[in-house]
């Protein structure tokens, strides 16, 4: 174990001004708090977070970093409490830890290998400080270091699985490559070490048989690529066992066959030197067919660029090269820290963490440059929750979801019926905003069905669908029932049946595929009972049409047809109003008031304003279907026009092209400038009025144009 001197003189020798004191105190309140607990390897437990603060500083993290891995499980594990930690250390360590005892919390939720990809992205979010991550990588590796005092083979194996499925593949991401390779390496040795044994001694075997052959080759390919007067750095490494058995896997191949034990990176200037480099080996050796990959001119998803070949080498082994300039070796290797630091060049000052810090700022102002990959990662999966069932399910959802959200995300079922939902054990109103790492439970009731409500809360494109489509269902199911009365009423006034045969025969005119169809539309108010049976029965019809008009009074004109209006009280006389004149197609009310009958007002009429306390004056009317015809009724409109010749007759124009006919004008104001003129437009409805606006606000003489509102 590191004594505390050593650690601060190691933290010290790369960042002469991290806070001694601090460090000093974090290494005793540790021991304190962990006291006599032991590990399962029979150290004391203090032993394991100084392990812990020693890994972060062989990647020369800043102070903080290393005071958190001192304290990471005092919180968890120990009597300490956040409080004391916020105390003696301040807000920045306090976070951290906090951020580290979250995670481990976590952890323990779930352990579904299924799961892996969610949970690494849960991982990366909620940890808001990347530094938070790299302790929690710490600790991971140091277990893992010490995975085999664990007596639990159950334990070890699932440990092992976690760290192959999600700790792994995360270094990798946050690109620290000999993490990655070493937690791999140990999973690999828990999970199947036969096979890392066999591939251990073999590699052993062909060590001993050809000697350092590695620097043989190295040698050899320095030598070669000089003489081809390229400049380059070679470094030969053996393949990782677990990099071998992958690929053996793979490519379905044995031991026996297993030569390209050894690869192979030449580091260049530019990017021209990487394509002489290549042309180079290639002139030089046998090339293996079908292994060239120009990741230069493509790179990876992840920003990694490289030439890929395999040749057969020096003493004919297999060997497979990459070529790379410095700086995307930088990338390959560290990922998006050196990029970083590549770019800001602060390589050179000596405060190699230094890119940490930068990284931090980054993330926290959120202008992010394209090529910072994981920076990027992590802002993605910033809008996104990812929360637990009771079971332990991981389910990713949109910021802003809700329980509602989370139901329907399990199942359209469950959504539709719950009930209520508790979030960590509690409660909670189902218009919740989930958080990351909250386990959520669904209450759901047969008898329940979607709320119209929860449509303004939910954040999910299913919730709101599966909510939508159930309202619409409701509401479909509703004027079937209404439409049908209501066919069955007005049969019964003419003394007829319905019958379905009869009904089914006029399906086609109303374009409707079935009967439910029918009396939707009737239900929805587009047609009458009368509508349907007048189709039915056109003889009928006619007979009663003709009726009708013979007991009208004779006089025609385009004021004196039957108000086209539905929803009438039988015997009422009704008018449009003058005020803002109602078309076919306009949104209308009716008013009815004693000695005038009803009176129809445009939804918008001005005049309505002076009937709001009196509510039980107003009707819902509906024009009849069919209600527009040939230029029957008047629409007016408020015309502003410039005063000067000949711009009248161009107002006439326009409404003559469009098919209107000017009833009446009257010239409400005039200037030296401009008119102002009421105009009463003959129009079949409302549509051939706006076209007549439209007709007239595009001609240069007119100043404005709008409907009288009352
Ligand atoms: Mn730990």
């Amino acid at each position: 174990m590191m004594r505390q001197y050593e650690l601060v003189e190691r933290v010290k020798s790369y960042d002469p001004g991290a806070d001694e004191d601090a460090l000093n105190r974090a290494y005793v309140f540790s021991m304190k708090a962990h006291g006599t607990q032991k590990r399962a390897s029979g150290d004391p437990y203090f032993s394991h977070p100084v392990e812990v603060a020693g890994i972060l500083s062989d990647k020369k993290l800043d102070c903080d970093s290393i005071i958190t891995g001192l304290l990471h499980d005092t919180v968890e594990d120990t009597l300490a409490t956040m409080e004391d930690i916020q105390s003696l250390f301040g807000n920045d360590v306090a976070r951290l830890v906090d951020g580290v005892t979250k995670l481990s919390q976590i952890e323990t939720l779930s352990d579904r290998a299924k799961q892996a990809e969610n949970f690494r992205k849960l991982l990366l979010a909620m940890s808001e400080d990347i530094r938070v991550l790299l302790v929690k990588q710490a600790d991971r590796l140091h277990n893992m270091r010490t995975l085999k005092f664990i007596r639990n083979e159950k334990k070890r194996v699932r440990i092992a699985r976690e760290t192959m499925d999600i700790y792994a593949p995360l270094a990798e991401r946050i690109g620290i490559r000999d993490w990655k390779d070493e937690l791999e390496d140990r999973a690999f040795a828990e999970l199947n070490a036969d096979a890392r044994d066999s591939i251990v001694k073999r590699l052993n075997f062909l060590r001993d048989e050809s000697g350092d052959i590695v620097g043989r080759v190295t040698a050899e390919l320095k030598q070669t690529l000089a003489e081809f007067g390229v400049e380059a750095e070679v470094i030969g490494r053996e393949k990782s066992p677990y990099s071998i058995w992958r690929k053996m896997q793979r490519k379905n191949i044995g031991f026996e066959q297993l030569s390209d034990i050894m690869a192979f990176r030449v580091v260049v200037q530019d990017v021209t030197d990487c394509y002489q480099t290549l042309g180079a080996i290639h002139g030089h050796y046998r090339v293996v067919p079908g292994r060239f990959k120009d990741y230069v001119s493509i790179p990876k998803p992840n920003n990694y660029r490289s030439l890929h070949t395999s040749v057969y080498g020096p003493e004919n082994q297999r060997i497979e090269i990459q070529i790379r300039t410095q700086e995307m070796h930088e990338v390959a290797e560290l990922g998006v820290a050196a990029h970083w630091q590549f770019k800001q060049n602060v390589m050179t000052d000596g405060r190699q963490y230094r890119w940490l810090r930068e990284l931090l700022e980054i993330l926290e102002h959120a202008e992010a440059p394209e090529e910072f990959l994981e920076h990027t990662k992590l802002e993605m999966f910033s809008d996104q929750v990812f929360c637990f069932s009771p079971k332990g399910d991981l389910m990713e959802l949109p910021r802003g979801s809700t329980p509602v959200d989370f139901a329907y995300a399990v199942h359209s079922e469950v959504g539709d019926t719950c009930v209520s939902a508790k979030v960590n054990g509690q409660a909670a109103p189902l218009r919740t905003e989930l958080k990351n790492g909250d386990q959520v439970e669904i209450q759901t009731s047969a008898d329940q069905t979607p709320s119209p409500n929860w449509e303004g809360f939910v954040a999910t494109g299913k919730a709101r669908a599966c909510i939508r489509r159930f309202i619409r269902s409701q509401t479909h199911e509703q004027y079937i029932r209404l439409g049908r009365e209501i066919v069955e009423r007005a049969f019964r006034r003419e003394g007829k049946k319905v019958l379905k045969k009869t009904l089914k025969g006029v399906l086609v005119k109303f374009s409707c595929p079935t009967l439910d169809d029918l009396f939707d539309i009737v239900g929805q108010g587009r047609y009458t009972g009368q509508d349907i049976f007048n189709a039915a029965y056109p003889a009928a019809g006619d007979a009663n049409r003709r009726a009708n008009k013979k007991s009208g009074n004779g006089k025609a004109g385009p004021n004196d047809f039957a108000v086209p209006i539905r929803g009438l009280i039988p015997g009422m006389a009704v008018h449009l109003a003058a005020c803002c004149h109602p078309l076919p197609g306009d949104q209308i009310v009716g008013i009815v008031s004693t000695g005038k009958g009803l009176t129809v007002h445009t939804n918008d009429c001005e005049t309505l304003d002076n009937f709001v306390d009196m509510p039980e004056q107003w009707v819902d009317v509906q024009w009849e279907a069919g209600a527009e015809g040939e230029n029957n009724h008047v629409g007016r409109l408020v015309v502003i026009l410039a005063n000067r010749p000949g711009s009248l007759a161009a107002l006439t124009a326009v409404i003559g092209r469009d098919h209107g006919n000017i009833s009446n004008l009257k010239i409400t104001d005039r200037s030296q400038e401009f008119f102002e003129m009421q105009i009463d437009i003959e129009v079949s409805d409302v549509g051939h009025l706006t076209n007549i606006i439209a007709g007239l606000r595009a001609d240069p003489s007119v100043g404005s144009v709008e409907r009288a509102r009352g």
